[in-house]
């Protein structure tokens, strides 16, 4: 990939609050995949998990750190997501889930599937809030046919023994000499276990707010961070939603009740000293008066950093 071409999309996506940069130059550059050096990529930036398009999917990030890739989020579309990031799915080591929505997790089962029939051989170890080990463990039961008889007929390592899941709480989940990863629980009504993940890579740290309320710890947590990846709701928007879902009554006291205005995502990136703010986790995500300008200048009024608009593929050095 042309360094130029892709300091262009960097500096292009770079919206700082104080200059007011065309946003139009940003939607042209939606889609962009890079597959080269340390980075991180979003992999789907949709909030919810009702599908529109393959072009913004459910929740779903990557981070290449030293050639060894880090999956937050498996939502649906995240393994083929990851294939146009430049993933070698043989080569996955380490997933993490905030918490057991299926925007969050639906494709986590075929994703560890697809990463067996390409040619695993080393362990993956899976990082989520307890419930994770029944989710497997039924997965590996619903599809025992295909998995029994690929062992049989293919010579194939049981996949079951290739995949280490670990039931998170809160507090650090791994440190070693390259990277630290903490989880923080958030706030998400009614669900206890759900986290904040922090990726601290050599000099660079990154932040995923995974979904929240409006959650003040979150700026310590995340104080100074190169990045950070909050999920974010345009509250005058949200009351429309009910009028596309009938079937769901109490979803939009549900959704306020457990995601972040887009005011509130800026007091939080401003108090932690951010320098990067990407905005992911849209909701509404199907509302077509939304456009970037309005989510940016939704937020530019309580955060005067970096702020982008996360589009799915989109990536960023670190
Ligand atoms: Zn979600
Ligand atoms: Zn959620």
């Amino acid at each position: 990939m042309q360094n130029s071409r892709r300091e262009f999309i960097r500096n292009s996506m770079l919206l700082s609050g104080g200059t007011g940069l065309n946003i139009s130059s940003v939607l042209n550059e939606t889609y962009f995949p890079n597959k080269m050096g340390d980075r991180l990529v979003l992999l789907g930036t949709q909030g919810g998990p009702f599908i529109r398009s393959y072009k913004q999917t459910p929740s779903a990030n990557l981070i290449v750190y030293k050639d060894i890739p880090f999956v937050i989020d498996t939502g649906y579309g995240a393994t083929f997501k990851l294939k146009e990031a430049g993933i070698n799915l043989a080569t996955l080591k380490y997933i993490f889930i905030t918490h057991l929505h299926t925007d969050h997790y639906l494709d986590l089962g075929p994703l560890l599937y697809n990463a067996w029939i390409s040619g695993l051989s080393e362990q993956i170890h899976v990082y989520a809030p307890a419930g994770v080990k029944s989710l497997i463990k039924a997965f590996w039961k619903s599809n025992q046919y295909d998995i029994n008889t690929r062992i049989k007929d293919e010579g194939r390592t049981d996949i079951r023994k290739l995949i280490t899941t670990h039931e998170i709480k809160e507090g650090v989940l791994i440190k070693n000499p390259d990277v630290e990863i903490s989880a923080l629980r958030n706030i998400h009504p009614p669900i206890d276990n759900s986290y904040a993940f922090r990726f601290k890579l050599g000099k660079k740290t990154i932040v995923f707010s995974g979904d929240t309320a409006y959650f003040p710890s979150l700026a310590t947590f995340s104080t100074g961070a190169d990045y950070l990846v909050h999920e974010v709701m345009y509250v005058p928007a949200v009351d429309d939603i009910a009028k596309r879902r009938p079937n769901a009554s109490k979803l939009i006291a549900s959704i306020k009740s457990h995601h972040t205005s887009a005011e509130d995502v800026g007091k939080i990136a401003q108090a932690a000293s951010i320098k990067n703010l990407i905005l992911n986790h849209f909701v509404p995500p199907d509302d077509k008066s939304l456009t970037d300008q309005k989510w940016f200048d939704a937020i530019k009024n309580t955060f005067s950093g970096n702020i982008i608009i996360g589009k799915d593929l989109l990536q960023f050095e670190i």
